[in-house]
């Protein structure tokens, strides 16, 4: 017996070369291999008399092989195979080209099921056409024929045919597993019991019983989710959070001071927070805002708040340029604005740790400084990278935890933050600008109460978006000369630093034969570089930047082309997050097909901060429908909600969330964009919780939520 954790290779072995095929298609599991779903179902289910066939039907028979000839045929050199089948109606021949390896499966006198299609030769009579042949078993168990039988996504060499009988091996020899959704709700939704549902979605009876197992399937997840949603819910809800008390003639002193305007959207965001931050319940917000919509004075407003109320607050960024960035930001803001009693501000990152206190007193100390510091709550605002989730860094009245593109943290180390408390627990507010559609975030983010910029500040110009063919390349350069002649800044951002492939998982770095290199022509940021500083812009200042450099080295880089020192900036994705240089006009995308189309959009969200009219430049050289529908829709997209329903319609919900796994039937994902599945998951989490919130009934829901 094996357990549905088990690795493939207990099937058939290590060194068999069906555990290699299945490995190849990123099939290591049991579990992996149950939940490939087929996409579709052959209705083999009525098994057709001899003299009921006629002319061009898909059917099954069941009959006694009684003769089988095998010759080639004499113009064309291939081989035939026909069977002569017989049952207790009648007899028809079938017939195979190129199987001559039939000869050792068909035997003579075996009782054999075939499906497949009808057709009519040369003297009128009905034969059977390359059918699908299984071998009847004493208990007339069935996988191709005689059934419904399911069809799978076929790749590299792993066929339907394969696959249900791998399947069928699993499920023979699967140890029972153990049911964990609540029987209540299996009955109420008439879901099928977990061995049952996967047997019925394999290998179904009838359509209606596959149907509802895959229900069962698209359930599953959706409901865990929720359940967690809500367990988060309540239990921030026992607990107590710092009252961090709203001054509105203060907040409205500093919101005068500001060079620009606040948008509606961010003056109404900053007024939930505040009003959340007043409370004894600890605040538990995403603000969502497009890129360029202004989160981060929102977040700086917010702050202060809390820094003037005696508590401490920390900025977490996902990257070191964009903690850096906050950190110059929230400067630039303090000797900006005149209040009273100006709180200390603290960068942490592993490369760099900075304290700056009063107008322009800034000083580099040293890490243990740092914690001194932060423990004594001598810094009141502390902004940094994940260096923050460290044992040392421990906080003495920390009241307001905020989290840039928080999607890019794990579960754990938000945990971990929001536990460096001592009594009290912190608010905490996440900021994202990954477009979700509104219907996903809801259920996805069901524990946080939302927040949403949903404009840009006044006076910023569309960015105007082109794809650009390969013939137009001269042209684009001609373009951004005259921009940065202008005094504007570019971004160029290649899909790779070198000719390398990454393995961004196993952080294995693949070299590239120069063959291999020709054949994918993936524009490296090192070669580029060469390129456009030696050849076409040799006029100019261009740098690179890419995630392989010393983070010392990362910074100047920025600094200078913040600073314009730097004209052209050659980059990776590392600029893919939050980095704001308003003077920057264009964006230049090579092998845009690469990217994802929230990644694209985060790219040009680079450009079109500032007075300019900005430009967005997509470089492709595929020509393929499907990537041009792709690169249409960002040129397209109002905003990044609508981006995202196209990015979901187009990819789908599986490849949306990053399963690389394309073809696969996701069926789990597909939960999420079925308002009755979400209906279904919402009222049954609410249901469990109420009955029985610490799963004692339920210790199986306990462990899932783990996993
Ligand atoms: P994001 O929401 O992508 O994090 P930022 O907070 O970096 O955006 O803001 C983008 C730019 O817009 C910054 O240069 C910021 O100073 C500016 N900004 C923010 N709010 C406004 C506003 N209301 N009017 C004009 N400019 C603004
Ligand atoms: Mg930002």
């Amino acid at each position: 017996m094996i357990e549905i954790s088990s690795p493939v290779s207990n099937l058939f072995g290590e060194k068999s070369k069906f555990t290699q095929k299945l490995k190849n298609f990123g099939i290591n599991t049991i579990y992996d291999l149950l939940n490939h779903f087929p996409f579709r179902y052959e209705d083999f289910s009525h098994i057709y008399k001899i003299s009921e066939i006629e002319p061009n039907q898909t059917i099954t028979i069941q009959g006694k092989i009684i003769d089988l000839k095998i010759h080639r045929s004499w113009q064309k050199k291939i081989f035939i195979t026909e069977a002569l089948i017989k049952d207790d109606t009648g007899s028809i021949r079938a017939v195979w080209f190129n199987q001559p390896y039939l000869r050792y499966v068909l035997k003579i006198g075996k009782i054999v099921n075939f499906s497949g299609k009808t057709a009519v030769d040369d003297n009128r009579e009905i034969y059977l056409s390359h059918p699908v042949y299984e071998v009847a078993e004493k208990n007339n168990e069935t996988r191709h024929t005689a059934r419904l039988v399911p069809i799978y996504s076929e790749t590299k060499g792993l066929t339907s045919k394969m696959l249900r009988y791998f399947i069928q091996v699993a499920l023979k020899s699967l140890k029972k597993i153990k049911e964990w959704i609540p029987k209540e709700i299996l009955l109420k939704y008439n879901f099928p019991e977990i061995n049952n549902a996967f047997y019925q979605v394999h290998f179904p009876n009838n359509l209606s019983e596959a149907e509802r197992a895959k229900k069962r399937f698209a359930f599953e997840d959706v409901f865990l989710l929720q359940i967690y949603n809500l367990k988060q819910k309540l239990s921030l809800s026992f607990e107590k959070a710092p009252k961090i008390k709203l001054d509105l003639d203060w907040i409205k002193n500093i919101i005068k001071q500001l060079p620009f305007e606040l948008t509606l959207s961010q003056k109404k965001s900053l007024w939930e927070i505040l009003q959340d931050l007043e409370k004894t319940k600890p605040m538990n917000r995403l603000l969502q805002g497009d890129v360029g919509s202004g989160k981060t004075i929102v977040a700086a407003i917010a702050s202060l708040t809390c820094s003037k109320q005696g508590y401490q607050v920390v900025l977490m960024a996902p990257t070191e340029v964009l903690a850096i960035q906050h950190y110059e930001t929230f400067k630039k803001l303090f000797n900006f604005i005149k209040i009273k009693d100006q709180p200390s501000l603290g960068l942490l990152t592993s490369s760099t740790s900075k304290i700056f206190y009063e107008t322009d007193l800034e000083s580099k100390i040293s890490k243990k400084q740092i914690y001194q510091e932060i423990l004594k709550n001598e810094i009141q605002i502390i902004i940094g990278t994940h260096a923050l989730i460290q044992k040392d860094v421990k906080f003495s009245k920390l009241g307001l935890v905020i989290v840039d593109e928080q999607h890019r943290f794990g579960v754990n180390q938000r945990a971990a933050l929001l536990n460096s408390k001592k009594y009290l627990t912190p608010h905490f507010l996440s900021m994202s600008a990954t477009p979700i559609p509104r219907t996903l975030m809801l259920t996805i983010f069901g524990d946080l109460d939302i927040s949403i910029i949903n404009e840009l500040p006044k006076n910023r110009k569309p960015i105007i978006t082109k794809i650009v063919p390969p013939e137009n390349r001269l042209k684009a350069y001609e373009f951004i000369r005259e921009q940065i002649k202008q005094g504007r800044q570019a971004f160029v951002i290649c899909p790779r630093i070198e000719k390398t492939v990454e393995d961004v998982e196993s952080g294995k770095v693949k070299k590239l034969t120069p063959r291999e290199i020709f054949k994918m022509e993936i524009k490296n940021v090192e070669e580029e570089y060469e390129k456009l500083s030696k050849k076409i812009f040799p006029d100019f200042k261009v740098a690179m930047l890419h995630g392989k450099m010393k983070p010392k080295e990362k910074n100047e880089i920025m600094e200078d082309f913040k600073n314009n020192k730097i004209n052209i900036l050659v980059s990776t994705s590392v600029i893919e997050v939050g980095v704001d240089v308003p003077n920057a006009t264009i964006m230049m995308i090579e092998g845009a097909e690469r990217f994802g189309l929230a990644q694209l959009y985060q790219f040009r969200g680079r450009v079109g901060r500032g007075e300019h009219q900005s430009y967005c430049f997509l470089f492709s050289d595929s020509n393929s429908t499907d990537t041009l529908k792709r690169l249409e829709a960002i040129v397209k997209a109002k905003n990044g909600f609508e981006l995202a329903e196209i990015d979901l319609k187009l990819r789908g919900p599986g490849e949306f969330f990053g399963d690389k796994q394309t073809g696969f039937p996701d069926i789990r994902a597909k939960g999420l964009m079925d308002p009755e599945i979400v209906k279904a998951s919402r009222e049954s989490a609410y249901w469990l919780i109420k009955k029985d919130p610490f799963f004692k009934k339920y210790p199986e829901i306990a462990e899932k939520l783990e996993e």
